[in-house]
């Protein structure tokens, strides 16, 4: 059996490759907000970190984002997205169970 291709993305915080679904999308609209995708659908540059808590605070502390997403974050964005961060973690936890039922 062929093992199903996954979309890998890299986690900029730890640098470590992932699939996509391991991973939370944090996206810079066209508007220039910077918000937490769960969807990974939203237009806008996008930059992936791994589900926890601890590879925010590390993306955060090296201001990982402002490269990733080629912008100067505002330290008050970093602190809205932890927070957000932390919300959505456990909704992220749930789908993520969710999508590895269905089969794509
Ligand atoms: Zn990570």
């Amino acid at each position: 059996m062929k093992p199903r291709k996954v979309p890998l993305r890299k986690c900029i915080a730890c640098q470590r490759m992932m699939p996509k679904k391991e991973l939370i999308r944090v996206v810079r609209t066209p508007e220039a907000n910077v918000l937490i995708d769960l969807t990974g659908k939203k237009a806008g540059r996008g930059a992936y970190l791994c589900g926890q808590v601890d590879c925010f605070r590390l993306a955060k502390k090296s201001r990982a984002f402002d490269r990733a997403l080629k912008a100067q974050v505002e330290p008050v964005i970093y602190d809205q997205l932890e927070q957000d961060f932390i919300a959505v973690e456990d909704e992220f936890i749930a789908n993520k169970e969710r999508a590895e039922d269905d089969d794509e």
